[in-house]
């Protein structure tokens, strides 16, 4: 998936599913992490290397669940985290978030692509639901409605929060009152 798509759909997701601004940021800048880290392991080595150490879930996810764990599994908030008492725990989860980012990175890749299962070293699992663009860093039809739905979704979600069923029926009861 390109990075574009990366980051919509790993922000919109991180947004709908906690409301938190600062989480989905974090996620954001995670989202493209396992792509711009094999330039720094590997350098000009890295299309050899491309999806395979990085795009491995086993290290993200025990750094994920170590600092989730140090932040007693909250989501950040930027006024805990302004206000200070409590801070380290926001900090913790602030880098939670970064790399639940690069969890997220992999899953979006394995829809497109194949990515390491058990092996790291070995890309084995992966559902090609959509195609990629030939093109570096364009995104192709398939990938436009991956995105579109996932980040549809996502907000849906994060509307949700704030428009329960009772208050919709009285918007819509107002509105045939009005016509
Ligand atoms: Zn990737």
């Amino acid at each position: 998936m390109t990075g574009k798509g990366h980051r919509l759909s790993t922000t919109a997701f991180v947004l709908g599913t906690t409301g938190s601004v600062l989480a989905a940021v974090m996620s954001y800048m995670g989202s493209t992490f396992p792509d711009s880290s094999e330039y720094m392991f590997f350098g000009k080595r890295r299309n050899r290397y491309h999806r395979r150490y990085t795009h491995w879930f086993v290290p993200w996810a025990l750094l994920a669940y170590v600092c989730f764990k140090r932040a007693g599994w909250i989501v950040p908030n930027l006024a805990n985290l302004i206000d200070g008492r409590e801070a380290h725990r926001d900090v913790w989860a602030c880098a939670g978030f970064w790399f639940a980012g690069c969890l997220l990175h992999i899953l979006e890749d394995a829809w497109c692509g194949t990515v390491p299962f058990l092996r790291p070293w070995k890309r084995d699992v992966g559902l090609h639901v959509f195609h990629m663009s030939n093109k570096i860093g364009v995104m192709s039809r398939g990938e436009i409605n991956f995105v579109l739905c996932s980040v549809g979704i996502s907000l849906f979600a994060f509307m949700m929060r704030y428009f329960t069923l009772d208050s919709f029926m009285a918007f819509c009861v107002n509105l045939w009152r009005s016509i």
